[in-house]
């Protein structure tokens, strides 16, 4: 099976594995285990923040990060399809009381400080106030476009004006980075905190990073034990995790295989091709996408559906170029 579902189902390397056993571990509840206290500082560093906790996944480092930022009854402005608001179990009003107001970002996802401005809600006797923005880059669901720093810097600059925080989920955003040409704490520079996932197109088998200031991420280090995230030798899972930050520049090889895959669908009838910007390819099918997918899973080739007449392919680094090409040649026959 070529397996395009997703990025996250890459199986750890033999490097990674040997990490994993050869670990030095403690118990990082007590914080003290010094594998995870590198992964944090590498990290950190990276993103070009002061501080960085490791977190078991990238929802809860989404939601960690919403609870610190935002009071019970506060608005979260964040874009409409975004997956903090549709994809986390409504995580934020159930874990940290939050009322989200959804933006629509069009085809980019982005919200610009004009739709910011207009969201905000200041805090009244009736009104409740604006406690975070919230962005995400790659945006999933628009099909990992890659917004430039540049949106980000005016997105955070007009959220900041209103004395509000902004929140990145970027759970690929080193897909953004190495796809703007932009090093990753340039990316992010402007943000107060940031989620990124390492078991995405970085490879790891378990785990994110939360990254900002020393005093979000004191805060971030509670509410992570609060939602039962207090892992003990956690090191071993961490390990992987360092060689994980090792794999940014290698994501241009899932980014180039993407679109060698969009190139040899789009030459195919009855499918619309997005043109990929990092390492995800929407398709739009002609009849629905679950047929669609059947056919094609039964010719070896996995991916995930997306919307009624719409299906997603994710390349990672379990999928070589020749993997792609036969992917495109099964599809050719089976669609
Ligand atoms: C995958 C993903 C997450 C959540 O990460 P998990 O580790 O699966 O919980 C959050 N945001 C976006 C944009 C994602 O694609």
């Amino acid at each position: 099976m070529i397996d395009l579902r997703s990025d996250t189902v890459t199986r750890p390397s033999d490097a990674m594995r040997e990490a994993a056993r050869d670990a030095e571990v403690g118990d990082d509840v007590h914080r003290d285990d010094p594998t995870v206290a590198e992964l944090e500082a590498r990290a950190a560093d990276l993103l070009g923040k002061e501080a960085a906790l490791y977190v078991p996944s990238g929802t809860m480092g989404n939601q960690i990060a919403v609870r610190v930022h935002a009071d019970r009854g506060e608005e979260l402005i964040c874009e409409r399809e975004c997956h903090v608001y549709k994809w986390e179990l409504g995580g934020v009003a159930q874990l940290s009381g939050v009322q989200p107001r959804p933006v629509d970002g069009g085809e980019r996802g982005a919200l610009t400080p004009g739709q910011i401005e207009a969201a905000y809600v200041e805090a009244s006797s009736h009104r409740p106030g604006t406690g975070l923005v919230a962005l995400e880059n790659t945006h999933n669901s628009k099909g990992g476009v890659a917004l430039a720093p540049e949106v980000l810097d005016a997105a955070a600059g007009a959220a900041h004006d209103l004395g509000v925080p902004l929140h990145l989920d970027g759970a690929r955003v080193a897909n953004a980075a190495v796809s703007r040409g932009v090093p990753l704490d340039r990316m992010v520079r402007e943000v107060d905190s940031v989620m990124m996932c390492l078991s995405k197109g970085l490879g790891a088998p378990v785990g994110s990073v939360l990254a900002g200031d020393a005093e979000f991420v004191e805060r971030a280090r509670r509410v992570r034990k609060l939602l039962g995230g207090g892992m003990r030798q956690a090191g071993v899972i961490a390990a992987p995790g360092l060689l994980a930050l090792e794999n940014v520049d290698r994501l241009a090889e899932d980014h180039e295989n993407a679109r060698v895959l969009a190139e040899g669908l789009s030459d195919l009838s009855g499918l619309v091709v997005q043109e990929p910007e990092t390492n995800i390819v929407l398709v739009e099918t002609e009849g629905p996408a679950s047929a669609f997918l059947d056919r094609i899973g039964e010719a070896g080739v996995a991916g995930s559906e997306f919307g009624e007449h719409t299906v997603r392919f994710v390349t990672h680094w379990d999928v070589s170029r020749d993997d792609v090409e036969a992917a495109v040649e099964r599809v050719a026959e089976a669609r």
